[in-house]
């Protein structure tokens, strides 16, 4: 049936201010495609409202700088949301809080505002147990509060968007934007990359770096409606082996085998090797690999005893991505200065994680020294031979070990502050970031609420 809609005579108008003819309820359009719209000039742009950009577009903003950030998906959060790696971590190491800032705030304004609980970090984590520091949070709940906090501090929010086309000169940057029925042209004194593949990295021509195999990803979902204790576990180890040989079940469906898996009820307990989202043929496939594997596991548990009221309980519209690009930047952290716990010169911020290499097998996470905190320089921000440009997140100069560690949701957060500092000071003095001085970084850093190493 079709309805046509009339419309009143307020609507009508703002539809015509829009360029569309409406006649009645039927609006139609026939122009050819206006040539971009051209924003006004800002002094940050950040890209990817991920769990670093939304953290770095925030702190720019609070510095004063105008900022826009442009994100590609529907909501802010990246991985620690639309992923639903929604557990982020570490904060704390050897009895202190080693990051803070305005992540952390946004995570604790979460847990309370749903009547969640903290963990208690005054105990230390069970050994090799370094995930009971980590903050169960409703990731959907986060996004909206990063979003309100994005919007309260001014920041310019662009979701559904992408960089097509980014060009430096004359102490600028020319970017070209493209998205849902809409092209634009933006001047910004810097750029702030923090979509999690060095995206704009990329686009700038400038070098990048990857494994030819990277680590697995994950699609995060959660089974309900059986009982581990009133199974037959052994006649399912059996009908386990049957699916694996038959091809109904592949082995990165199910880790820890089935008892594993049924254990975790499915959270977090599935790979998708080769994972890879730089590219949205790339991330289209992941995503597609993903949920073609919960529904072989759905089938196949469906036709066992036990598993009458089988039900998905929580489904992630995308597939986490583990690794892909890394910049090749001014210093890289390599894996001896993260476990040796080293202080460069230049640290902005801490990390701390166990070095947490995923292989098909799963992971066997080596945890730091007693200890040592390792840091994160701001030439590990900088690209090599960049001009007004940094990035934030997984994607900093690291070695792939030390990466494995550094990628973390925490660092990441620390990471986006201290890029949000550095390149609202750099818009503001019209310098580069290498060219700011250190102790006013760190001093902005600690006034916005950041631990500094040191
Ligand atoms: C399965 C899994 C388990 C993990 N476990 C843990 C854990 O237990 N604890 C922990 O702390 N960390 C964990 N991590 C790691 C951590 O979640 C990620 O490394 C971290 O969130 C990455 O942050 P990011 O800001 O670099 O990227 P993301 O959070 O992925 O953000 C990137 C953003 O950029 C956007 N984007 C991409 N390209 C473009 C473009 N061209 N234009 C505009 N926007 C773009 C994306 O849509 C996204 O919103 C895990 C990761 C995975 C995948």
């Amino acid at each position: 049936m079709n309805t046509r809609i009339t419309l009143p005579t307020s609507r009508r108008k703002f539809i015509g201010g829009l360029g569309l003819a409406s006649t009645g309820g039927l609006i139609t359009a026939s122009e050819p495609a206006a040539a971009p719209a051209k924003l006004p000039a800002v002094d940050v742009l950040v890209v990817g409202g991920g769990t670093a950009g939304t953290i770095a577009a925030i702190q720019a903003a609070r510095m004063g700088a105008s900022t826009v950030l442009v994100e590609a998906g529907s909501q802010l959060g990246g991985t620690t949301t639309t992923a639903g790696v929604d557990f982020p971590g570490l904060f704390h190491a050897w009895g202190r809080q080693i990051i803070a800032g305005i992540g952390w705030d946004l995570v604790v304004r979460t847990v309370e505002l749903n009547g969640d609980k903290l963990p208690d970090f005054s105990r230390p984590p069970a050994p090799g147990k370094h995930w009971q520091h980590q903050v169960r949070i409703c990731g959907a709940l986060y996004a909206a509060l990063a979003e309100e906090a994005a919007l309260q501090s001014g920041v310019r929010l662009r979701c559904y968007e992408f960089p097509t086309a980014v060009e430096f000169g004359a102490g600028r940057w020319r970017v070209s934007l493209a998205g849902k029925g809409t092209a634009s042209e933006l001047v910004a004194s810097q750029i702030v990359d923090c979509t999690g593949n060095a995206a704009v990295v990329a686009l700038a021509g400038l070098a990048r770096q990857r494994e030819a195999v990277v680590q697995p990803g994950t699609l995060i979902y959660k089974l309900g409606g059986y009982d581990v204790s009133q199974l037959d576990l052994k006649a399912l180890d059996q009908a386990y082996r049957q699916a694996l040989q038959s091809g109904h079940i592949q082995a990165a469906d199910m880790l820890g085998g089935v008892r594993g898996f049924l254990a975790a009820h499915g959270e977090n307990a599935m790979h998708v090797p080769g994972a890879d989202s730089s590219t949205s043929a790339a991330h289209t496939e992941t995503n597609v690999k993903g949920r073609q594997s919960l529904l072989r596991v759905l089938r196949f548990l469906r036709l066992q005893p036990g598993f009458e009221n089988l039900r998905v309980e929580r489904l992630q519209a995308e597939t986490g991505v583990r690794e892909t690009w890394r910049i090749v930047a001014e210093a890289e952290v390599r894996v001896a200065d993260y476990t040796g716990g080293r202080i460069f010169a230049d640290a902005l911020a801490n990390s701390f994680y166990p070095i947490d290499l995923h292989d098909e097998h799963g992971v066997k996470p080596r945890p730091l020294p007693e200890g040592k905190v390792p840091t994160i320089p701001r030439s590990a921000l900088v690209p090599k031979g960049s001009r007004n440009l940094m990035v934030a997140g997984r994607c900093l100069g690291s070695d792939r070990l030390a990466n494995s560690a550094l990628r973390v949701q925490a660092s990441s957060m620390a990471m986006g502050q201290a890029a949000g500092v550095t390149a609202a000071l750099a818009a503001q003095k019209g310098l580069s970031p290498l060219q700011v001085p250190l102790a006013e970084i760190r001093t902005a850093l600690k006034r916005h609420g950041a631990v500094v190493p040191g």
